[in-house]
């Protein structure tokens, strides 16, 4: 490689787009570049430390780690300047000339979702080094690698097209960048405003950050520090600082244990849940420390993958410096680490349900599906998770929730398992055929109106030892639990007719159903299809047969609907007109019948096409309006 010559390099289709945007944005807090800048030296001073701990040959060996700013107000430039990893030759072209960094990229595919050109993403995702191009007419970095065979190098740009790499003259390890301000941005060179942009975002900066040989920044590693010595407002800072954040966090979690580990963590608890706002699957957000030294920013396993959305710093002085992230995906430490903070985090959610349930049911509704997601997947927490799950309940007002154990704590004595229906609202359950049963007894059941209640309900099997069991379940005797409440009740047909009717429905439908039989449990309408298989709900049904179709697979060569089992209520007007019906009116009987099963199909959720069944409708509705 030569260098003799300036070399000239067109940034990738990606950095330029990203570079239109910052330079023509009108986004209004520019000062934001300095965060960037200072933040990238902080990450690049982090990285020469940890690199010190595995390599011995490190050139300038001996500088002290801190970044050094200032401002030639005459001149309108900014100089920032650290002694970190620096960059070599390639890693120039790698990390200032594509978007394979987290930052911008985020922010792209943030552009791409949100289509237009959105000036507040600039500030939200932090586009990294190129928000530089916001304020400067152009920029240079001149960078000596760690590495002891490195050279001095200078990158410039003016934030158009393209970039140039030229040798140096002899640059100390580090990177140290010049910013040439724009006419109207040269105030951002007084000295006044750079020392309060740097106390505003700099503050928890591990290394000093100096404008003229001054510390700004003295804050330091605020999870080492006494509880009480924090004040709220550093903590809020922290977070933001730390998960790089724009939202407050919900609450926070301070600890420090000796047993089996050394361990001093802060966690933070967001109040936006990212995944929500569909900027797809988070990445884990909680950083690995030894003593103060950053191990990983993001290490994959130090938390399950359900907490996620978790922020923070976890410092363990029993890690070996050394560990390389490799090592680390199976380290028992790690999984030890794990275990202790999940258990402390559990334990947080537990007791903010207990003392402050207002806070707990705000988290709930924003980061309930992670603690779902966490009852499917992770066996370990399973039963601290089931304590915290909340659900709306006959027994609740809308909006409102109960846990499992204050539904216990209502339930009859007879009771033995946990009731719930599945459905698209409150109401939809509420006027379904499957609650009349429990309605008529006050037997509370669960309401459940996400697709992954059901695999909680599934994984988790019971709670406390009362089964999980939905409502729509065959063989669940609600006599011996409580009588109903209304005594006088329609009089049924005889058994003889039922058993009559029965038989004939049964004819009619031929194999769409397995079996038709009479209810204990329908109250007001006539019928139900009834779920044979405890643990296979028909919404469950419901949503494999879109995941089997989804993956090509078609619904007709797969046999169609699977029979189901019909009951019919005794009781009802309909059933009984029905029984006189069918010796009268065989065809007109048999229509109903099947209007009959296609209605508690509906109910179940289980009628995908309903053209058969409109047109059988106009043929009974035809058939009324011609008496
Ligand atoms: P991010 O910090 O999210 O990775 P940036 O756009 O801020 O993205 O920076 C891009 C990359 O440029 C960094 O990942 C880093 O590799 C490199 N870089 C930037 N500033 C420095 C610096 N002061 N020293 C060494 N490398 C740097
Ligand atoms: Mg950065």
């Amino acid at each position: 490689m030569s260098t003799q010559t300036p070399e000239r390099h067109e940034f990738q289709a990606e950095v330029k787009q990203v570079l239109d945007i910052v330079v023509h944005s009108l986004y209004t807090d520019k000062e934001i570049f300095v965060r960037e800048l200072v933040s990238n030296a902080s990450d690049a001073t982090e990285k020469l430390r940890h690199t010190q701990i595995t390599e011995k040959d490190i050139f300038d060996a001996d500088l002290d780690l801190e970044i050094q700013v200032s401002a030639d107000e005459e001149a309108g430039t900014i100089t920032i300047k650290d002694v970190g990893i620096g960059m070599t030759h390639d890693e120039l072209i790698e990390n200032l000339g594509t978007i394979a960094h987290s930052g911008s990229k985020a922010f792209l595919n943030a552009l791409k979702e949100g289509g237009e050109r959105n000036d507040n993403l600039i500030g939200q995702f932090g586009v990294g080094f190129y928000s530089v191009f916001m304020v400067a007419d152009s920029v240079k970095v001149y960078t000596r690698s760690w590495q002891a065979d490195g050279q001095s190098l200078c990158w410039s740009s003016d934030g158009s097209g393209s970039y140039e790499i030229e040798e140096a003259d002899d640059e100390r390890r580090g990177t140290r960048i010049v910013i040439s301000l724009k006419e109207e941005y040269k105030d951002f060179a007084k000295k006044d405003r750079i020392e309060e942009i740097i106390k505003k975002y700099s503050a928890f900066v591990q290394f000093p950050v100096k404008v003229d040989g001054e510390a700004l920044n003295t804050i330091g590693a605020i999870w080492l520090k006494n509880k009480n010595d924090i004040t709220e407002e550093e903590y809020k800072e922290f977070y933001k600082f730390q998960a790089k954040a724009f939202d407050d966090p919900r609450f926070w979690l301070h600890f420090a244990a000796d047993a089996p580990l050394e361990i001093n963590a802060l966690l933070f608890a967001p109040t936006e849940n990212m995944e929500g706002f569909g900027f797809g699957r988070m990445e884990p957000g909680v950083a690995l420390y030894c003593r103060k030294v950053l191990i990983d920013n993001e290490p994959k396993n130090l938390l399950p993958d359900w907490l996620r959305f978790v922020r923070g710093v976890v410092d363990s002085a029993d890690l070996p410096l050394n560990i390389s992230r490799e090592s680390m995906q199976d380290s028992s430490l790690i999984q030890k680490l794990n275990k202790v903070i999940t258990k402390r985090f559990l334990k947080t959610l537990e007791e903010k349900a207990k003392k402050e349930p207002a806070v707990y049911d705000d988290f709930w509704q924003s980061f309930g599906l992670f603690l779902k997601e966490g009852v499917t997947t992770d066996f370990t927490h399973r039963d601290q998770l089931l304590k915290l799950l909340r659900y709306e309940s006959s027994y609740t007002e809308e909006g409102s929730t109960s846990s499992l154990a204050d539904y216990l704590s209502r339930a009859p004595e007879g009771q033995k398992e946990i009731y719930y229906l599945s459905g698209a609202s409150r109401q939809a359950i509420e006027t379904g055929p499957y609650f009349e049963a429990f309605k008529a007894r006050n037997i509370e059941v669960l309401y459940l109106y996400e697709p992954i209640d059901e695999f909680v309900m599934n994984h988790a099997r019971a709670f406390d030892e009362k089964n999980f069991v939905s409502a729509d379940s065959d063989g669940i005797d609600l006599d011996a639990i409580a009588p109903e409440t209304d005594t006088d009740k329609e009089e049924a047909l005889s058994a003889d007719a039922t058993e009559g009717l029965c038989t004939f429905i049964k004819n009619k439908l031929g194999d769409n159903v397995s079996e038709v039989s009479a209810s204990e449990r329908l109250v007001g309408s006539p019928a139900m299809i009834i779920n044979g298989d405890k643990m296979m709900t028909a919404q469950m049904r419901k949503m494999m047969k879109a995941m089997q179709q989804q993956q090509g697979g078609d619904a007709a060569a797969m046999g169609g609907e699977p029979p189901v089992k019909l009951q019919i209520n005794p009781r009802h007007p309909l059933v009984k007109n029905l029984a006189g019906l069918h010796d009268s009116d065989e065809a007109l009987a048999s229509l109903i019948s099947e209007q009959l099963l296609d209605n508690a199909r509906v109910a179940a959720g289980l009628l995908e096409d309903p053209s058969a069944m409109i047109q059988r409708n106009y043929k009974i509705l035809e058939q009324l309006s011609s008496k």
